[in-house]
């Protein structure tokens, strides 16, 4: 369990009552026996295709919290792939007989991409597993619950929040069929804020949703001073596309996840947004995290690991453009470079960096994870330290007001 008596840990150090496991977040395994006794811990996810929001939360404190930053390179990588293989196929060389039709996706295949986030969700709760003795994980699946809409005498534990929470719900799946665009400018008008309105007024026509529409605030306002008129499209009961397709990766992850571990609950974006506001907090990954696992009210001390998922290996080993006299540079760099490999953590006049770009005259280009550049990405090896070798997550801890 996280401890600020760090006096304690450098002398249990020392004394050789304890190993260091981890250097970020900074944790030790004890060599002696202690009492199995735990608190109540719950691990709220905010799972999402870009970021990932942790937060690890008992009754009155967040013990940790991340923002996982999530790979977008790979559809990217795959279509350069696929084009340097049509280039290759293209080339004349020998006849080749034709392979046997050996291929089939398996059950459950998922594009790489998509499989890409699933796996690293998956990786970053085992890893805070490893570090913390979590009861209940609690991911939010969606951000409205259809099932609900369509049947609302549903009832279960988070349904007994009134009318209000319903009607929350019913206000995310709205923004959701209208694509978070304004139905009336269709975004010409460039204002991001979004409200749904009510075709008929709530009295008489209710909080069904084919009786509300997205519109941008500019349209809304302007249609109740009466300077904008509604396209006649719209009126109450017309039908809508509906919500088929709803986040297959969040569905994937979560359905793996609940193989591996026992305790998975779900939750819905709306409640946590409900649960958020009414708290004052403010929007971010892992502060809907904290919401989500259900906490709030929990004190962090403004800790947040940031983590950024890199690839793991550089297939490519040629460059794509042939070189005169028809050499083909490598595109790969030697393994290690003046003793480092790329993505090692290093040390630069007190600071911690990463290392994104190695030449062989032992400048690198190291930088802080949100990009900044050390001396316009040009330091001398001799003058790093190495803190940490290479790991496709990168680290990094910032603190926060909340
Ligand atoms: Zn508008």
């Amino acid at each position: 369990m996280p401890t600020e008596n760090h006096a304690k840990v450098r002398i249990l150090l020392k004394n050789k009552k304890a190993k260091v496991i981890k250097r970020c977040p900074f944790t030790i395994q004890l060599l002696y026996e202690s009492t199995n006794y735990t608190q109540d811990v719950s691990l709220g996810v905010d799972a999402g295709s870009k970021h990932i929001g942790l937060s690890v939360t008992t009754k009155d404190e967040v013990l940790f919290e991340s923002d996982v930053e999530l790979r977008n390179d790979i559809v990217d990588l795959l279509s350069t792939r696929r084009q340097n293989r049509r280039i290759r196929r293209n080339h004349k060389t020998r006849y080749r007989k034709a392979r046997f039709d050996n291929r089939k996706r398996k059950d459950g295949w998922l594009v790489p991409s998509v499989q890409n986030k699933v796996d690293t969700h998956l990786t970053v709760i085992r890893r805070v597993h490893e570090i913390l003795p979590i009861t209940r994980i609690i991911v939010e699946i969606a951000s409205f619950d259809i099932q609900k809409i369509k049947n609302p005498t549903i009832s279960g534990t988070d349904y007994q929040q009134g009318e209000q929470l319903d009607f929350w719900n019913v206000r995310e799946y709205v923004l959701f069929r209208d694509d978070h665009t304004c139905q009336c400018c269709k975004g010409k008008s460039k204002d991001k804020i979004l409200n749904v309105h009510h075709i008929e007024s709530r009295k008489t026509g209710g909080d069904a949703p084919n009786n509300l529409i997205t519109l941008c605030e500019t349209c809304h306002i302007g249609y109740h001073k009466g300077t904008v008129k509604l396209p006649k499209t719209i009126k109450r009961g017309m039908s809508f596309r509906d919500a088929a397709f709803m986040g297959i990766m969040r569905w994937a992850f979560y359905n793996k996840l609940k193989e591996k571990y026992s305790n998975v609950s779900l939750t819905y974006g709306y409640i946590t947004k409900n649960t958020r506001i009414e708290n004052g907090l403010p929007k971010d990954h892992y502060i809907d995290a904290r919401c989500i696992s259900g906490n709030p009210k929990a004190v962090s001390d403004g800790t947040v690991y940031y983590q950024k998922k890199v690839r793991c290996h550089n297939r490519q080993i040629h460059k794509n453009t042939i070189l005169k006299g028809g050499i083909r540079k490598r595109n790969q760099a030697d393994y290690k470079i003046k003793g480092y490999r790329l993505f090692d953590t290093v040390r630069y006049k007190g600071n911690i960096y990463t290392i994104f770009g190695r030449r062989n005259s032992g400048f690198f280009d190291i930088r802080t994870l949100d990009g900044t550049k050390v001396n316009k990405g040009s330091v001398n090896y001799k003058k790093l330290q190495l803190i940490q070798p290479n790991s496709n997550y990168l680290i990094e801890f910032r603190k926060h007001t909340v």
